[in-house]
């Protein structure tokens, strides 16, 4: 008996996480559209997946309602900036990215009668004051400052996806995704693993922002693929999944690592820290190993030296944007 491939949809799927999804999910044997309007993604990330005959690229921006022809079965809202420097760069298009694109994803859900899975954030829970942080904690989140456009755009995705969920009976989901990092980031991205490495490679100085002590839990990008994929196909509607390696490292740590690993002499600097900085992240995940057995298994140094081989290729083919 012939079964029907599961057409699967990806917003946001010529960035770095979606890039890796959208590769994951054509391994897995499904027809893929990835939607991008490549305000931060490249078509590079998805160059080796355009030969694909079950891979489709469509340029649109999610803010506007999804092309009404494309008939899919799951859709993957990943469509948003994440780098603070990115989403700080233009506030309102972040804002309405997560709230009118979630909107436009579950409109569009709704009417193909598809799955949703969303990519919320572990900044939902902003400078947490509750450590580690749990699916039940409700954050510590600044409405009108310069991280709110993200984290609140973000707190009312999950919102949305709630109530769609509950009141229109979308099988929405939801992961609250932390710091993930690897292959298919920029290296202008801004954020912390990617600046620390590239600034090696280049024997630069290496930014370290406020003391350095602020932490962050940092997972590979190949277990968070597999975490949210494992949560499309069996996580419950409208609850929320932690998804990130609980393994925490102080910034200055982070540096540290970075620079035994590149075998870099370059030197680390302090520069001011940014206003809100969290100062401290690390999920608790019972709740997603329990009900769907999905843990991290890539260690930091391992996760790291495929990053840095990454990211050498990249300054060497000059493939910077
Ligand atoms: P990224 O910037 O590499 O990817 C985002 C993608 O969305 C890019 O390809 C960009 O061009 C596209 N995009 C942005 N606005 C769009 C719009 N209006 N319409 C269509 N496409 C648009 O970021 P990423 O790290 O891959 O993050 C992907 C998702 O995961 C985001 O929703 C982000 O909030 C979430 N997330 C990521 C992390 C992480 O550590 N990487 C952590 C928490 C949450
Ligand atoms: N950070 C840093 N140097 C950099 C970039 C970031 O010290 O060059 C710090 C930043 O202040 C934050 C942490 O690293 O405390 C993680 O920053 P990132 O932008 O990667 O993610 P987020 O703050 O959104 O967790």
């Amino acid at each position: 008996m012939i079964t029907a491939r599961t057409k699967s949809l990806v917003t946001g799927g010529a960035g770095f996480l979606g890039s890796n999804l959208c590769k994951k999910l054509i391994d897995n044997g499904n027809d893929v559209i990835c939607i991008d309007n490549l305000h931060t993604g490249r078509l590079t990330n998805i160059e080796g997946l355009s030969t694909k005959t079950n891979f489709t690229f469509i340029e649109h921006d999610i803010r506007q309602p999804l092309p009404s022809i494309l008939k899919v079965d799951e859709i993957y809202n990943l469509a948003c900036p994440a780098s603070p420097p990115h989403y700080q760069a233009d506030p309102v298009y972040t804002f309405e990215t997560s709230i009118l694109g979630v909107r436009n994803v579950l409109c569009h859900a709704e009417k193909n009668n598809a799955k949703v899975l969303h990519a919320s954030t572990s900044e939902v829970y902003g400078d947490p004051l509750v450590h580690p942080q749990h699916e039940s904690y409700w954050g510590n989140v600044n409405p009108m400052g310069i991280r709110s456009c993200y984290d609140e755009g973000k707190r009312g995705a999950e919102t949305l996806i709630h109530d769609y969920a509950l009141i229109r009976g979308v099988e929405a989901k939801l992961v609250r995704i932390f710091n993930t990092y690897g292959e298919n980031m920029r290296a202008d991205d801004g954020r912390v693993v990617s600046n620390f490495i590239c600034q090696a490679i280049k024997g630069k100085d290496i930014t370290v922002y406020g003391d350095g002590s602020q932490t962050r839990s940092f997972c590979y990008v190949d277990d968070l693929i597999d975490g949210i994929v494992a949560v499309m196909e069996s996580g419950k509607v409208a609850s929320p999944y932690n998804l990130g390696n609980p393994n925490e490292f102080s910034m200055l740590e982070l540096a540290e690592v970075v620079l035994k690993l590149t075998g870099s002499q370059s030197q680390i600097i302090k520069l001011p820290l940014p206003k809100d900085d969290p100062k401290q992240r690390q999920p608790v995940i019972d709740k997603i190993h329990k009900e769907l057995g999905w843990s991290p298994k890539v260690q930091l140094h391992e996760g790291l030296g495929a990053t840095i081989e990454y990211f050498n290729n990249e300054i060497n083919q000059k493939r910077f944007a």
